[in-house]
């Protein structure tokens, strides 16, 4: 018996209408199961839709080895998930939608016209087609003694009864879309450990600004500078100064890192490089020429070009002797120690670390100690950098689970029967 007819009188409840939870229940859909979808908020994808604000960035083209060293510590578990759904099986599946996509030139992958709103209208047809039925203001309690899923919807609570239930509920980050990480108690409650969630593309503070700095250059854009921790190699990109540190896409590549590093070390040093491009001996040099009457700031801007927030980061954070001497400020334009000490709080990152352990699934993403119990998406413990890796993740393990789902289903139909 094939697991599609063996299944076909089951129902199953997606708790969680994400990325993650939309694509786990297309796939049981198409796999013959009765889906129901429960989310707590007023409409499904909230999220998904605020990531398109931006630019829609859905996944990434660089080599499947780049792409997955991207999930850093998890990036065993990850391959395995990528395996049946890749970033190029992503991009089919959305052309299959109607939705073409593009590559940037940094090779981020997009939807053409850049949004999440078409691409989402798009999927939620698909899915009523599917024979979907999406349940919002639907808030999952946990479940009652009987095994049944205790949902608070506008007229109270009710009891779901489901033959095995898939849940997708999302990391910790931006709690006003729906993924508030209350779920972690619930599963704590029923003997489950569940790592800390964690900012992870988030900003991080400095012991703090001088008033100057703050002041005068607070939102500011660093363009066109080198990142570099010890142990990893340096990136070049462009981060932001804000009232208290630093955020921005170059950061968000190394928040893993400097979170750890902080966790551990109570601090964590980069280094930047604000003139990538050009070698120290030829900034010694340049910085050497006699600079007659010029003020200092002017010389550096004539012979470095350094101006604006790069010049007055360098006046924060290299010694202030090296001043006496343009030509010993070099080395500290190609290696300004910056010292952070904490990260922005959960509610502002992009994304969370930590969450449902692999430890304690099988391969199908079910849980170990809850037979019919399976996770997907943000809330497993993984993380990756902004670039498309979070949201093909969150893809890719909602149809793994999806499908270990329904071979889960089929086993027990055909012990039944
Ligand atoms: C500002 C921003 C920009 C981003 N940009 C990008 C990007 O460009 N590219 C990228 O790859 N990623 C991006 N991301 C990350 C990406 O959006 C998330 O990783 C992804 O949405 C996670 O999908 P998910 O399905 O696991 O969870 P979510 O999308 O968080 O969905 C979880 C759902 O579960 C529901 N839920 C939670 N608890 C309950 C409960 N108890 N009962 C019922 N329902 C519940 C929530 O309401 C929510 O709808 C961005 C995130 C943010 C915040």
């Amino acid at each position: 018996m094939s697991a599609a007819s063996s299944v076909t009188a089951h129902r199953v409840a997606v708790i969680g209408g994400g990325p993650a939870g939309l694509m786990a229940a297309e796939v049981l859909a198409r796999g013959g199961v009765r889906v129901d979808l429960f989310d707590a908020m007023p409409s499904v994808g909230r999220k998904f839709l605020l990531a398109g604000v931006g630019g829609m960035n859905i996944t990434h083209a660089e080599a499947r080895p780049a792409f997955l060293s991207r999930y850093g510590k998890r990036q065993a578990e990850l391959t395995e998930l990528l395996q049946d759904f890749d970033a190029d099986a992503l991009r089919a599946w959305i052309h299959e939608l109607g939705i073409d996509t593009f590559v940037g030139t940094s090779g981020r992958v997009f939807p053409t016209d850049m949004k999440a709103a078409p691409l989402l209208r798009a999927w939620l047809r698909r899915l009523r087609e599917l024979g979907v039925a999406i349940h919002t203001r639907s808030r999952w309690l946990g479940w009652n003694a009987d095994g049944s899923l205790r949902i608070a919807g506008i007229d109270g609570e009710q009891a779901v009864s489901a033959d095995a239930c898939l849940l997708a509920l999302g990391g910790g980050s931006w709690p006003r879309l729906g993924s508030d990480g209350a779920w972690t108690s619930l599963l704590q409650e029923r003997g489950i450990q569940v790592t800390a969630l964690k900012p992870s593309n988030c900003g991080f503070e400095t012991a703090g600004w001088s008033e100057h700095l703050r002041n005068r250059f607070a939102g500011a854009p660093l363009k066109n500078v080198a990142l570099a921790l010890p142990n990893q190699p340096a990136r070049i990109g462009e981060f932001v100064l804000t009232e208290r540190g630093v955020e921005g896409s170059l950061i968000y590549a190394f928040s893993a890192a400097i979170r750890d590093t902080i966790e551990t070390e109570g601090r964590a040093v980069v280094h930047l490089d604000l003139l990538p491009q050009t070698p120290l001996a030829k900034l010694q040099q340049a910085l050497a020429r006699p600079r007659g009457k010029q003020s200092l700031a002017k010389h550096l801007h004539r012979q470095t070009s350094l101006e604006g927030v790069k010049a007055a980061l360098l006046r924060e954070l290299a010694a202030p002797e090296a001043f006496a001497e343009p030509a010993s400020l070099a080395p500290w334009i190609k290696e300004l120690p910056l010292t952070l000490v904490r990260p922005r709080p959960l509610d502002e990152a992009i994304s969370s670390a930590g969450g449902v352990r692999f430890e304690d699934l099988n391969a199908q993403l079910m849980l170990k100690t809850m037979p019919g119990v399976f996770c997907a998406g943000e809330m497993l413990d993984w993380e990756a950098p902004t670039g498309g890796y979070l949201l093909t993740a969150c893809f890719a393990s909602g149809r793994a689970a999806a499908k270990g789902l329904l071979a889960w289903l089929g086993d027990r139909s055909d012990i039944c029967h």
